[in-house]
């Protein structure tokens, strides 16, 4: 994309960007998920943090809507801007580490592989980060961010020393939990309804130099929940997720995967690491990677997905977190489902175990209970058959049906038609408090529309 790199002084005119093309406009117009259309006017670069507060000072007035991109891996149109403004902030990606403060500053527009590499130069990383590091910083906080270590650490939003961001009112704004705490609240896991993520300025731990990773297999949902509860509750591993696998007969297999900092004491510890699980012992996996390494254990995936096409097909995906105790039967039961059958020909089915105590962001919406665990369906459609994503995306709003009933919460990264109705319920009791911050914070409603969630 070309970038928009002249001085823009007033008075400014909100028609599309010169330097832009069209092409720029039909990129913003979809996402990763290539499900939602949209008709933005146009893509605009800020050069600097200044011209993007003057650009939404000027186009929240103007009620035209305004929507920050950065990798553009939402899947259901939450980076688009239909009918206006796509602030790409790819511009905006400094990244500097401040190892004795244990501290990294990250530009927005920064993708998670520049946050580790610039981290992990200093021998440090950020305690939680997510799967694919291709996302940006401003696009991951905003969505609230959950890793392998979510179990012991939360959000990658719950690592936030400090923010500034762009209101929608178009005041560039410090927060932090001491400054100004009500915006940095609504910004966090926020789905950009306030604010403009501009910088982040993010805690940072010692990183492991190596890691043991575990890949324990098990043929019952019944001992793969009991062992994911365990490992939640007691902290051995650093990380932990896990998947369901197609097995034969149309049944599924699932997979622990588990990692913990190697130590210099192996073999001798692996006995006390996987002691009591009740994996098959026959077949577990055991490997030693470098931290790097693992943290970019996608990078692979993405190369041969990218390879294949899978990589640029839709993506109509679901992510629900569901009370813990609910999940070894409402899994097994919507993996046999035949509306969801796709996912054993072309798809991942993740399961992670989270601690309802390490989430500390209030706008990350969480099932009642201790121990949560996450569900996500990550299905790839087959090219040219818009029936089958139409299909896919109407099976996504029954399962969180069924899903709601027992008490589970979507995570808002998800293909999925939602209503102001189903917002509200979602956020609860935290519905008031963001709709007062929208109102102060947003107050011509202009910001990142495409969630649905003043409709
Ligand atoms: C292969 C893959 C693996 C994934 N793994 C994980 C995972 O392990 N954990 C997890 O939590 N998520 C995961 N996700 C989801 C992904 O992290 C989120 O969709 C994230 O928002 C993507 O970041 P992005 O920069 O591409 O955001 P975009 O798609 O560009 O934007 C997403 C949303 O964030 C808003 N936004 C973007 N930048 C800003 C900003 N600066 N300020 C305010 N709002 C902003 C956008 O307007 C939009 O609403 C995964 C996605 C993919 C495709």
């Amino acid at each position: 994309m070309k970038k928009f790199t002249g001085v823009i002084s007033p008075p400014y005119s909100l028609v599309p960007f010169p330097g832009f093309t069209v092409e720029d406009t039909v990129r913003a117009a979809d996402d990763f998920g290539h499900i939602v259309g949209s008709r933005p006017l146009g893509v605009f670069a800020p050069p600097s943090v200044a011209a993007l507060r003057e650009f939404v000072a000027l186009a929240g007035p103007q009620g035209l809507p305004v929507t920050a991109r950065g990798g553009g891996y939402s899947v259901y149109g939450q980076s688009q801007a239909e009918g206006g403004y796509v602030v790409d902030l790819g511009s905006l990606d400094e990244v500097r580490c401040a190892p004795a403060a244990r501290t990294l500053t990250a530009g927005a527009g920064a993708r998670w592989s520049e946050v580790v590499r610039a981290a992990l130069a200093e021998g440090l990383t950020p305690p939680v980060l997510p799967d694919h590091l291709g996302g940006s910083v401003g696009g991951l906080l905003s969505t609230g961010g959950l890793g392998g270590s979510s179990h012991r650490y939360g959000l990658a939003a719950d690592h936030v020393r400090e923010l500034d961001v762009v209101t929608g009112a178009g005041e560039l704004v410090t927060c932090s939990r001491e400054r100004h705490p009500d915006l940095f609240d609504a910004v966090l896991a926020g789905l950009g309804q306030c604010a403009l993520i501009v910088r982040a300025t993010l805690d940072l731990v010692p990183a492991p130099t190596l890691v043991r990773r575990f890949r324990l297999y098990h043929h019952s949902p019944g001992t793969f929940f009991a062992d994911q509860r365990s490992l939640a509750r007691d902290d051995r591993f650093s990380h932990v997720c896990g998947q369901a696998r197609p097995a034969l007969g149309g049944a599924w297999d699932y997979m622990i995967e588990a990692v913990a900092p190697y130590t210099g004491q192996l073999p001798y510890e692996e006995p006390l690491l996987t002691d009591g699980l009740e994996h098959d012992r026959d077949t577990e996996e055991i490997e030693t990677l470098s931290y790097g390494e693992f943290l970019r254990r996608m990078d692979r995936d993405e190369r041969i997905l990218r390879t294949t096409g899978e990589w640029q097909r839709p993506h109509p995906w679901l992510t629900l977190l569901l009370p813990e105790e609910a999940a070894p039967g409402f899994v097994p039961t919507a993996l046999a489902d035949h509306a969801q059958s796709g996912l054993r020909a072309c798809g991942v089915v993740q399961l992670r175990p989270l601690t309802s105590r390490a989430l500390r962001a209030p706008l990350l919406r969480r099932p009642r209970g201790e121990l949560l665990c996450l569900l996500s369906l990550m299905r790839t459609a087959p090219p040219g058959a818009p029936e089958n994503v139409r299909e896919a995306v109407a099976a996504n709003r029954a399962l969180y049906e069924r899903a709601r009933e027992l008490g589970g919460v979507l995570y808002p990264t998800s293909a999925l038609p939602m209503t102001g109705e189903d917002w509200r319920a979602h956020f609860g009791p935290a519905w008031e408090t963001l709709a007062r911050a929208k109102d102060r914070y947003d107050p011509h409603s202009v910001l990142t529309r495409g969630y649905g969630l003043w409709a």
